[in-house]
């Protein structure tokens, strides 16, 4: 029930072509639409940061999936955190911040109830679409939950200088991991995952085969493999885990690109005499672990336990660029996109 000047339009950006393989610019469009005003129930956003996420490739594809595909010639949709400058929502006054899904774009009207109120004294505003988040949950639940991570441990993510992973190794050490292995794709990556997350070994998966790579860093082989990647790490994972080792199926962005079936893993039968347990998880299914995870989480960067790094692109004509950049692994920690103004 409150208002400040709001702009007659804003820009949004439209999927306008669905991509072979890698995404190109010539798939996306910024469009200008008028900003609509908040109807009963409604609020209406200022978007300050967008998020782009792996998922959101999956989403360009026409194919039936756990989220719909995103319509052509239609806004794109997405994480977003922003403040609120006209509401006629109870709760909800101009310049209250908020979390909802309306993101790829400057302006979102959207009905109060699909979104959830953030303090912005407690951590900064986009942690709110990663540490303290969707990514941070699907860590924390894949790890502890789907995981069934024990203290003593030996845990492999891959993935691990990015959004998700970067949090399951400094989670795993800070719940008692004997040992704790990561896999990213460059030099500087990897010198991160020691001197700042603390993990005990890293290496570099462009710099040879990643199961010998991992039988080096993990000559005991593993508990615990939270997969990010798919593929080879896949694979190489299986090759390397315990008797009773247990696999955490979060994602394969090796493959979201292929236009090809992908190659392995091709010794899953190892499953069987070992009696593996490999399970794929949606983070989803894991909002009842949401208070858990905001208290220790919260906890833990509060108290500086916990390193949390973002790349951050600037201005929403920069979002395509940093969804790509995201997929090529130009981010450290979380991608997200600042909106100006
Ligand atoms: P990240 O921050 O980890 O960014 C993606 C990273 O993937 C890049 O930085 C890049 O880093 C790496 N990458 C890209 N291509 C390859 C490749 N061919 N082989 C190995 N690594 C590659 O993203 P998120 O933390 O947001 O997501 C991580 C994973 O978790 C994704 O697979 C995502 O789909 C999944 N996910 C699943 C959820 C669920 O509910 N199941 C929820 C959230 C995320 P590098 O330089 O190291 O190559």
């Amino acid at each position: 029930m409150s208002e400040s000047a709001t702009p007659a339009a804003g820009r949004e950006w439209q999927l306008v072509a669905r991509p072979s393989g890698w995404p190109t610019p010539a798939d996306f469009a910024l469009v200008e639409a008028p900003v609509r005003q908040p109807g009963p129930g409604e609020i209406l956003v200022r978007n300050a940061f967008l998020s782009v996420d792996p998922y959101m490739r999956g989403r360009m594809n026409d194919v039936k999936s756990y989220v719909p595909p995103y319509p052509l010639g239609k806004a794109m949709d997405g994480g977003a955190v922003g403040y609120v400058v006209a509401s006629q929502a109870e709760g909800f006054e101009v310049g209250d911040a908020v979390l909802h899904g309306l993101g790829w774009r400057e302006y979102a009207t959207l009905g109060a109830a699909h979104a959830v109120k953030v303090d912005p004294a407690l951590a900064p505003l986009s942690y709110y679409l990663g540490a303290l988040g969707m990514p941070g949950l699907t860590a924390y639940a894949g790890l502890l939950s789907v995981g069934a991570f024990q203290e003593g441990d030996t845990v492999f993510v891959s993935g691990a200088a990015g959004a998700v992973g970067s949090l399951v190794g400094q989670i795993a050490k800070l719940k008692g991991a004997a040992r704790v292995v990561g896999s990213a794709g460059s030099a500087e990556k990897v010198t991160r995952l020691v001197e700042e997350y603390g993990f005990d070994a890293a290496f570099n998966y462009k710099d040879g085969p990643v199961r010998e790579q991992l039988a080096k860093a993990a000559p005991e082989g593993i508990d615990l493999y939270f997969d990010n990647v798919g593929g080879d790490h896949l694979e190489a994972a299986i090759g390397a885990l315990n008797l009773r080792g247990r696999a955490v199926l979060c994602g394969a962005i090796a493959q979201y690109n292929d236009t090809s079936a992908p190659a392995g893993p091709r010794n899953l039968a190892l499953a069987i005499g070992k009696r593996l347990r490999l399970e794929g998880m949606l983070v989803n299914d894991h909002t009842e672990l949401q208070p858990a995870f905001v208290a220790e989480v919260g906890g833990w960067l509060r108290d500086g336990k916990l390193a949390y790094d973002e790349t951050v692109a600037e201005g929403v004509e920069n979002t395509v660029d940093a969804f790509i950049g995201l997929l090529r692994g130009d981010n450290t920690g979380k991608m997200v996109v600042r909106l100006g103004g």
